[in-house]
């Protein structure tokens, strides 16, 4: 396996209106680097202190995307230099993500993440939730938040056809948000979806940043 071909492999796949987000949580500098000399520069990751170390040590040219559930006693530590935070999940996060980019004089780009799955999973707005989140209003007041667009996540199956509905039930629910709320706001246009086993369909449903890890760095090794 190979990091930079497989990047090649990958980005040929991709429409112009798709970025490739390299899933790099668990691996070492080296393997990042590798992908970084293949033209990768936008580097996804799930936890605080991995992420701020890699930070630190690797070029500052590189887009860090924080795409886990980050709690919120940790948005301190990223909201310095993260580029984009894909799994906001509630109201209280968002807060603290403007509260604590205020006070490094940042605008940091969030998306919010919105529960898709038919399996039972703990994080993401249901689409009323968000509904009730935009309605509410509050979010506009803030100054230090910028919401790009959504995120979510697929079941975990091999049923195509449930993929596929998840992923269009996202892209349907963001095209009735975008209408409601940000029909002037051109930077509201990101849709995160797709990884590994299901990107192809998330592309084809309208994704526009897929989050590839396993493809491109091989299985995780988790310690
Ligand atoms: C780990 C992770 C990915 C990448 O998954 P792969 O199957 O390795 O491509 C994508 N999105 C999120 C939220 C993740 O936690």
């Amino acid at each position: 396996m190979n990091i930079e071909s497989t990047i090649g492999e990958i980005r040929n796949e991709l429409p112009e209106r798709v970025r490739l987000v390299a899933v790099s949580k668990f691996h070492p500098n080296e393997m990042i680097m590798e992908a970084y000399r293949a033209g990768q520069r936008i580097f996804g990751e799930n936890h605080v202190q991995e992420v701020t170390r890699k930070y630190e040590t690797l070029p500052k040219d590189i887009e860090w995307h924080f795409i886990g559930h980050l709690q919120t006693n940790k948005v301190k530590y990223i909201v310095p230099f993260v580029s984009l935070i894909h799994g906001v999940d509630t109201f209280k996060l968002l807060k603290e993500i403007d509260k604590q980019a205020a006070k490094c004089d940042r605008i940091v780009a969030c998306l919010l993440q919105i529960r898709i799955a038919k399996e039972e999973t703990k994080f993401g707005f249901s689409f009323d939730e968000c509904r009730e989140l935009l309605e509410h209003g509050e979010w506009n007041l803030m100054k230090h938040v910028d919401l790009r667009g959504m995120m979510g996540m697929a079941t975990y199956t091999d049923d195509k056809v449930e993929i596929r509905n998840e992923f269009h039930s996202l892209k349907t629910f963001f095209d009735e948000i975008k209408g409601t709320y940000f029909r002037d706001d051109d930077r509201f246009k990101e849709i995160s979806m797709g990884m590994t086993h299901d990107y192809p369909l998330a592309i084809q449903e309208g994704s526009t940043l897929v989050r590839i890890g396993t493809k491109i760095f091989g299985e995780r090794i988790y310690h």
